[in-house]
């Protein structure tokens, strides 16, 4: 059974990087609850028209966006875009990220290092920069807050894996810099929360065959990778100015026990 969030009906959500994995379940989530959600990648996904009428069947009117988040003329380019489709941002998830590859200290270049800042930090920080007087007039139209929600990670608490510490630190700097924007925005009526996963089956884990999931299944408490499925309720959780109007600041970790803060 679906939960359900009423308070969610027609707010404009945009969620970056949300063709595939845990953006794409979430933006079917939002949809379930008859939101308006902008979906975003680089390119349009190969069954973009499937999933944009599966979102309408659902309940939700959606849109896709093409943008490069890695670079800040990309963000400001989402960000207008979905307004100009939408009127306004209520709700903005920070979903885009990801490892870029897997490289060693002794392998870290400049060119590694701005390409994984780019995607995991420059993104989150200017699509937030260029949604916050749109997010700052939800909340004044609306009298509820209007919700960032960015993407963590279980690496920015351990520091990552296998060649995949500026990864885990790119993530850690996102948990740290929502709390100066906790501490300079909530007066606007803006919340920021996290949500970190584990171990969740997407294109991410591509690169490890299945003894190498195994091993990882082994030390994860509930005994297995999470779905995307699993995910999304806890952004619809922090969405919902219903469900979590005083809760900012916050790190909600969603990983069947693998890592406990
Ligand atoms: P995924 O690879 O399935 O999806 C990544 C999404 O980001 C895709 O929609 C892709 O098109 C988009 N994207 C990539 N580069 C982009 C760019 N430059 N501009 C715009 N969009 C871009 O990955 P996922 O596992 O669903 O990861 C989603 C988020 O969750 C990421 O921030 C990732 O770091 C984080 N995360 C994932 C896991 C996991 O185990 N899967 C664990 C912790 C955190």
């Amino acid at each position: 059974m679906s939960p359900n969030f009423p308070d969610l009906k027609d707010k404009r959500v945009l969620i970056t990087g949300s063709t595939m994995g845990i953006g794409l379940a979430t933006a079917q989530a939002f949809a379930h609850q008859g939101a308006r959600v902008g979906l975003n990648g680089r390119k349009a996904p190969e069954h973009l028209d499937d999933i944009l009428a599966g979102m309408q069947t659902d309940g939700g009117e959606s849109a896709f966006f093409a943008a490069d988040l890695a670079h800040s003329a990309g963000c400001q380019q989402l960000v207008d875009a979905f307004v100009a489709r939408f009127g306004g941002i209520d709700v903005l998830i920070n979903n885009a990220g990801g490892l870029v590859g897997r490289k060693p200290l002794e392998a870290i270049d400049d060119e590694f290092f701005d390409a994984v800042s780019d995607l995991n930090m420059r993104s989150v920080l200017m699509t937030t920069r260029f949604a916050l007087p749109h997010l700052r007039e939800s909340a004044k139209q609306s009298g509820q807050t209007a919700s960032v929600i960015s993407v963590g990670s279980i690496a920015g608490h351990t520091g990552g894996g296998p060649g995949a510490a500026l990864y885990g630190a790119s993530k850690a700097w996102l948990h740290n810099i929502h709390k100066n924007w906790v501490d300079f925005h909530t007066a606007e009526g803006i919340r920021f929360n996290i949500v970190s996963p584990g171990t969740v089956d997407t294109a991410f884990h591509a690169d490890k065959n299945e003894e190498v999931r195994q091993r990882i299944s082994a030390g994860i408490p509930m005994g297995r990778f999470g779905k995307t499925s699993e995910m999304a309720p806890a952004f619809l959780f922090f969405a919902s100015h219903a469900c979590s109007g005083y809760i900012t600041g916050q790190i909600l970790d969603v990983n069947g026990g693998q890592y406990m803060p």
